[in-house]
């Protein structure tokens, strides 16, 4: 891998494209608009799946699986979300050679299918909260491909509960973004901005939603996951009932939720740099990479030896290794391959190393080296990962923070939007809305939970606003 990945001054976008390929997390597929995921590429996409997984089931919910297709007739019950999701949908037409008597959507989301079940699963108030999710992939049809960003078919998890109350269903999709928080801030080391989706950017058939926004390298923003409130909207499509305490028929109030493979194309724009990938140690397939470096027969002995018995210590320490033992290439090119894919320490091992009973220890994130002793380096190794995590998440945030701006006039906004986020008071009109997209073509990423309290004017129209928006050109 001689090549050399195009710089992010030079042009991000070509940059983004060219870490995601060299670094061999994905290619482009031979069906327009889908992507391969390559195995270095899927096995960061299990680690992600592993965290989220872990803190679905800490929160009381189960994994379900339901059917990739959906009949149309479902998919049109819910008007909102049939109009929301009409323009993407793949539709199946034919099935062993004869038309089907009612077409079948390939699944976008699975609101219409689940509640068609839970309509038959529950029955009284004992049956709830139904605490539902399903790892699977959706189909949502794509004109432009952007590997892991935007592609026709794309891999995610999707949350759906049932609840008796509206107070029980709004707390689950706040307790949901707080997981989707915990995740991308601890595990992704992203720092995110918690807060509600404007009326116009709500998905399609929910009462509310609310999201993460985070912003990449570039500085643009990426909605990182979503939870939604449904209210009773698809309850009501669909006659999921249950009967309450005095044996009266109710509604039930739901949510959904969601974080998609979108999440690896954040940890590359994030993170990486014009080395390639950088991967936070929670979630990098490969944590520690040792590559031996001798010249004659008699050391390479003697360091595989001594390899052998690192790579047992690190192990045992629960510390993900891989020794890179090829011998059909350089040191050389071996540091800038596990550059390229973000291992986050690389050990070096050679003769006068070994002699000196050390090891050489260089970070990803850093490009520091320095020398340790063999003795200690299985002890020494996770202490380093935590900090090389703790280090990206405080580099992320800063340079957040740096790029996000408090405005107060239209000509402010403007001038921060072209390269930042842009924090404004906003009346909540879907006109002033609009007003900032056409002109500066920055979006209302999110109405962040963490406001400063009192009002403001609205930095379009100056009239009274109770609340802060942030505006930001998007993925
Ligand atoms: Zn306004």
């Amino acid at each position: 891998m001689a090549e050399k990945v195009t710089p992010r001054s030079e042009d991000y976008s070509r940059w983004y494209t060219d870490v995601v390929q060299m670094a061999e997390l994905a290619d482009y597929a031979p069906v327009k608009g889908c992507m391969v995921i390559r195995p270095y590429g899927y096995a960061l996409w299990e680690n992600v799946q592993a965290g989220l997984d872990r803190r679905f089931k800490e929160t009381g919910h189960q994994n379900a699986y339901f059917p990739l297709f959906i009949p149309e007739s479902f998919i049109r019950k819910e008007a909102e979300h049939v109009e929301g999701f009409a323009p993407e949908l793949a539709v199946v037409t034919h099935g062993g050679g004869e038309k089907l008597e009612e077409p079948l959507i390939v699944r976008p989301t699975s609101e219409t299918i689940i509640n068609t079940m839970m309509a038959k699963w529950i029955r009284s108030y004992r049956d709830l909260p139904l605490l539902l999710n399903q790892w699977c992939n959706v189909v949502r049809w794509e004109m432009r491909t952007r590997l892991f960003l935007r592609t026709t078919e794309f891999l995610w998890q999707e949350g759906h509960t049932a609840h008796a109350t509206a107070e029980e269903a709004e707390a689950e999709a706040r307790r949901m973004l707080d997981v989707y928080t915990d995740f991308a801030v601890n595990d992704a080391a992203i720092p995110v901005i918690p807060g509600r989706k404007s009326d116009t950017e709500r998905f399609a058939g929910a009462v509310r939603s609310y999201t993460i926004e985070a912003m990449m390298g570039d500085k643009r923003a990426l909605q990182s996951g979503t939870s939604h409130f449904l209210g009773q909207n698809f309850a009501r499509a669909f006659g999921t009932q249950y009967l309450d305490r005095n044996n009266e028929l109710q509604y039930v109030w739901q949510t959904s939720w969601g974080v998609s493979t979108r999440m690896i194309g954040a940890i590359v724009m994030v993170h990486g740099d014009d080395q390639g990938l950088i991967l936070p140690p929670v979630l990098a397939p490969i944590q520690v990479v040792i590559v031996p470096i001798w010249r004659k027969d008699a050391e390479k002995e003697a360091i595989t030896a001594a390899i052998a018995d690192l790579r047992g210590r690190l192990t045992s320490a629960g510390v993900r290794v891989r020794v890179d033992d090829r011998d059909d290439v350089s040191p050389g090119f071996k540091f800038n391959d596990w550059e390229m894919r973000g291992v986050p320490l690389r050990v070096e091992i050679g003769p006068r190393d070994l002699a000196a009973g050390q090891v050489t220890l260089a970070r990803r994130d850093t490009g520091e080296k320095f020398p340790v002793p063999m003795a200690d380096l299985a002890a020494r190794v996770p202490g380093l990962l935590k900090d090389i995590q703790a280090s990206l998440l405080r580099r992320a945030t800063e340079f957040r923070d740096a790029n996000t701006h408090e405005v107060s006039t239209w000509g402010e906004l403007v001038e921060v939007v072209a390269d930042g986020f842009a924090r404004a008071w906003w009346c909540g009109s879907a006109e002033c809305e609009a007003k900032i997209k056409e002109e500066t073509r920055a979006t209302t990423r999110c109405i962040p939970f963490e406001q400063p309290g009192g009002t403001g004017k609205c930095v379009v129209c100056g009239a009274e606003a109770r609340e802060q928006a942030i505006f930001a050109r998007a993925y």
